[in-house]
Parts: structure tokens; C-alpha cells; sequence
């Protein structure tokens, strides 16, 4: 059952612009670099000048091939290009070259992890296609009222870059499983190198269809939320619009099928342009470009060449080292993360509690620092070293905590920087495993809580908590908790 706002369900399908890492466009040899002066990247093809003809990278066509493998879609044998007609300045062709009826990628899934209150749940969702286009230019406009000459210019570096449209069934339900399903998106295809997922240069830039509708009712009406370039203004704008949609229907209003634009500065949406249909577009196949045929062979020998994906990698990680599914995927974050893991897991043959720590004390400092794992001070190998020392019981966990934040800040005795021995040594975190001068400690506790001793003979279990406490203290934390458990159990009979 999915969560309802004030008694509505919402529904969210997602189209999902990802620039491919090609280093030429899409029909032309122009180069795809960002932030070049404008108009010096734009050859006669990207200008449509007349008489130029639009040639196939075939590095777009690879890339969107490794894309339909990553996620198990189909890939067409053959698809069609199509010319989406329609006028705007910065389009000088007057049309956009897209695919229409026959996309090169068909179906697939992506599917991820979602809190949902206390549990963690799987969801999945259905890929409706994704195809090939060629980017528009851009339009710059100088304000006058900021000392510009308040005139506008074409800029058509951009027009041409290769592009994949990727477009999902309305499957998802909430703006949390939105954000979600774009951030698993975006870790797919930077993981396998097909774009650079750079948000803010628009690289990676979706657009959040969204309605809403009582339960089990037929789909309302969507607004298109465009161009969100960002996890957090994502979960807003679909937030607002969710919102403003219930209101207008509360009111008695109709909801209009509409393009709108979030305002981070206000954190509303407002429309652009009320929607046009495809019917619109007057799409017809481009008698300039041949069928894009793709052989089976091709298929296959990409297939050959991918690094191993990430949910491949998250089962590997499941059978290997015996790891819960969810610690599996968390692990699977970024090539980074995993590799990180890796290393640690294997030097210290412990992988769940390797991926206890990664999960842990590792993300929680790379959060709070804003950091990659990259730039994590602390290595793998000093984190095995630190596991290590908690499973030979030199250490309690808690002391290990001590000791990681001392290897995080690069502390340590002179010229051991780092070293987790002379860590433990300097801040005398070692574990008492004397069991004399425990026994002693105990014994001195036992004499000093004679009420304690006997409630907990007379059966309230909880009065063994009175005892534990003191015997930790005055060992200065250093007792081995399990130790001083199976010490006082003999002792008490
Ligand atoms: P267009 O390309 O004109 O925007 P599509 O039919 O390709 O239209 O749909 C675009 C996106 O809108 C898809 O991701 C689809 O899942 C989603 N969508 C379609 N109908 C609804 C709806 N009623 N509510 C929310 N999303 C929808
Ligand atoms: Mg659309």
C-alpha cells in the first residue's frame, strides 16, 4: 500500500536527460566541452547550415547500448531516427532529431532501496524506453535592468550533443521514491561511464511528471516539472506540486496539463507553457539518416567489455562474503565504496563487520565532512587493522571508535601517525585480559554492593546491571565486557 497525501495517490513518472560522454556530437565532429566562449563549438552541421548532413557517432550508439544492458532492457536490431518539429530560436533546423516509434533501448528496470518508516523495502521501477537525440543551443539573454544591453544571443555550443532520453513507466509513488529511483539512475550511469552526471552543467537533468488521484481512480492529469538539476529541488518541487494539485482539486478545480518550472528561490512551481501533444511535434522519420541497425555481434562484444555492474556486483558481494542484501547494495553505492570494501574485507576477513564500519563510522564522517571515500583519511588497510584488533579482543568496540576517530584525525605517538597499535598504545585502550586483576576489580565491587548481590540472588536479573557498571568504571572501560559477564555469572553461582 503506498502512503497517501490527504487521501490522494500521487504518481510519478520520470524522463531523464543524460549527456553521453562522448567527446564529439551526436551527427557532427564538433567538440562536446563544457564552457567553451559560445558559438566556437558549433560547426556548419550544428548551425544546420544548408546542404550539411548529419552523421551517426557510433561512441552514442555503444554508450546507449551499454545502458539497455545495464538495466535488462531490449535492444532494437533497428531503430528509426525522427525529426520532433517545432520552432524556436535556438533550433535553427527547425527540428529536433530524436526516435519516436522505434527507440533504440525498449523496456528494462531499475530498482532500489527505500526506507519506508521503519522497514526497508525494494522497489522496482519499469523502464518504458530510452532513446537517442540531439541536444537544442542555447538562448542567453542580457538584462537590461543588471546593465546589460537587455539583448539576447544564440549560443550553439550545445546544439548537438548526443543525449539519452530515458523514460519510466508512471510507477513511482512518492517524491522519496523519486528522488530514489534518480539517484539509483545516476549512480547507473556513472558507474558504467556513459555520462559524467554532473548536475549542475546539466549533464544529468530530469524531468518529474507528476498527478495525483484517489485510490484506485484512473490517472489525474500531470504536470511536467522540468529540468530539476538537483536531488534536493527535486524533492521539493514534486513536494509543492503535490500539493497545489490537491488544493486546486479540493477547490473544484481541474487540473490542466501544463509545463512548469520550480523556483528554488520561492519553492513553488509556476507553469510555462500549457503542454503540447505529440500530435503537435508532426514527428516523421528523418530521410537524412538510415535505420540505426544494431547486430547481435555488437551486442555481445559490449557485453564483453562492461565492468561489472553494480547489481551483479551486489550479489558477488551476497554469495562471497556473505553479506545481507541491503549491506550488499549500500556497498555498491559507487565503484569507489565497493572497491573500499573490498580491500578492507579481504585484508581483515571480516566482511560483515567491514561493512558494519563502512556503513557506519566511515559514511557518517564522509557525510558530516562532505568527503569522498577517495579522500577518506583513514585506508582500508588501517581500517582492517583497526577490525582486527576488535575481533582479537584487544579492543572493545567502543574503544575502537576512539581509536578510528584518532586514525580520522591523523593523530598518533611521534612518527607512528596512523599506526592502529600505536594508537591503542597512546590512548590505553587495550582490553584488561589479566583475568587476575579483573577478578580482583570484581571481587572489590562485590563486597561494595552487597544488595545488588543479593537481589540478583534473589532473582531480579536487572540488579546484575548495578554490578556491571562499577566493574567497567573501575577497570576504566577497559574490561572485556563478555569477560566480565562470564566472571561474575561464576562468581554468583
Ligand atoms: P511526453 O513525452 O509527451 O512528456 P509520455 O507519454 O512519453 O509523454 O510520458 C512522459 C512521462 O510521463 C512518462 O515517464 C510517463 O510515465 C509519465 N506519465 C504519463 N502519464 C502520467 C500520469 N497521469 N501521471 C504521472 N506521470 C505520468
Ligand atoms: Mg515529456
Amino acid at each position: 500500500m503506498s502512503k497517501l497525501v490527504q487521501g490522494y495517490e500521487v504518481v510519478i513518472g520520470f524522463e531523464t536527460h543524460a549527456q553521453l560522454s562522448t567527446k564529439s556530437k551526436i551527427f557532427s565532429r564538433a567538440s562536446v566541452a563544457f564552457g567553451a566562449e559560445p558559438n566556437t563549438q558549433a560547426c556548419a552541421v550544428d548551425m544546420a547550415l544548408p546542404g550539411t548532413l548529419p552523421v551517426m557517432n557510433m561512441g552514442a550508439v555503444e554508450r546507449a547500448i551499454e545502458f539497455g544492458l545495464a538495466i535488462n532492457a531490449h535492444i532494437a536490431e533497428r531503430s528509426i531516427f525522427a525529426r520532433k518539429n517545432y520552432f524556436y530560436p535556438d533550433l535553427p533546423k527547425g527540428y529536433q532529431i530524436s526516435q519516436f516509434e522505434i527507440p533504440v533501448v525498449q523496456g528494462g528496470e531499475v530498482s532500489f532501496f527505500l526506507e519506508e518508516g521503519k522497514e526497508t523495502v525494494r522497489k522496482t521501477v519499469r523502464l518504458e524506453r530510452a532513446h537517442l537525440e540531439e541536444d537544442a543551443g542555447k538562448s542567453l539573454h542580457e538584462d537590461s535592468a543588471l546593465g546589460g544591453g537587455g539583448q539576447s544571443g544564440i549560443d550553439l555550443n550545445r546544439a548537438g550533443t548526443p543525449l539519452l532520453e530515458i523514460v519510466t513507466q508512471p510507477d513511482m509513488r512518492s517524491s522519496e521514491e523519486a528522488v530514489a529511483y534518480a539517484k539509483e539512475l545516476h549512480k547507473i550511469v556513472t558507474w558504467i561511464g556513459i555520462c559524467d552526471g554532473n548536475m549542475q552543467e546539466g549533464s544529468f537533468r530530469c524531468d518529474a511528471n507528476v498527478s495525483v488521484r484517489k485510490p484506485g481512480g484512473e490517472l489525474g492529469t500531470r504536470r511536467e516539472i522540468k529540468n530539476l538539476n538537483s536531488f534536493k529541488f527535486m524533492q521539493q518541487a514534486i513536494d509543492y506540486e503535490v500539493r497545489w494539485q490537491i488544493d486546486q482539486i479540493e477547490d473544484g478545480h481541474k487540473i490542466q496539463q501544463a509545463t512548469v518550472l520550480f523556483n528554488p528561490d520561492t519553492g513553488e512551481t509556476r507553469a510555462m507553457r500549457t503542454k503540447e501533444d505529440a500530435a503537435d511535434y508532426r514527428y516523421f522519420p528523418d530521410p537524412d539518416l538510415p535505420p540505426l541497425v544494431i547486430g547481435r555481434d555488437w551486442v555481445e562484444r559490449v557485453k564483453g567489455e562492461m565492468a561489472e555492474l553494480p547489481r551483479v556486483m551486489a550479489e558477488r558481494f551476497v554469495k562471497d562474503y556473505a553479506l545481507p542484501e541491503y549491506d550488499a547494495t549500500q556497498l555498491t553505492q559507487s565503484k569507489a565504496v565497493a572497491a573500499y570494501f573490498e580491500a578492507t574485507a579481504k585484508a581483515c576477513g571480516q566482511p560483515k563487520l567491514a561493512s558494519n564500519w563502512i556503513m557506519g563510522e566511515v559514511s557518517r564522517r564522509l557525510n558530516a565532512s562532505e568527503m569522498a571515500i577517495e579522500q577518506a583519511p583513514v585506508s582500508a588497510a588501517q581500517l582492517a587493522a583497526l577490525i582486527g584488533r576488535i575481533s582479537d579482543n584487544t579492543i572493545s568496540n567502543n574503544a575502537a571508535r576512539q581509536v578510528f576517530e584518532g586514525l580520522w584525525n591523523k593523530e598518533g605517538p611521534y612518527g607512528s601517525e596512523g599506526d592502529v597499535d600505536a594508537l591503542i598504545e597512546a590512548k590505553g585502550l587495550k582490553q584488561m585480559n589479566d583475568t587476575g586483576e579483573l577478578e580482583k576489580i570484581i571481587d572489590d565491587v562485590l563486597a561494595a554492593n552487597p544488595k545488588n548481590v543479593e537481589e540478583f540472588k534473589a532473582g531480579n536479573a536487572k540488579a546484575l546491571n548495578g554490578l556491571v557498571g562499577p566493574i567497567m568504571k573501575a577497570s576504566k572501560g577497559k574490561a572485556n565486557p563478555g569477560q566480565v559477564n562470564a566472571l561474575l555469572m561464576k562468581k554468583l553461582g
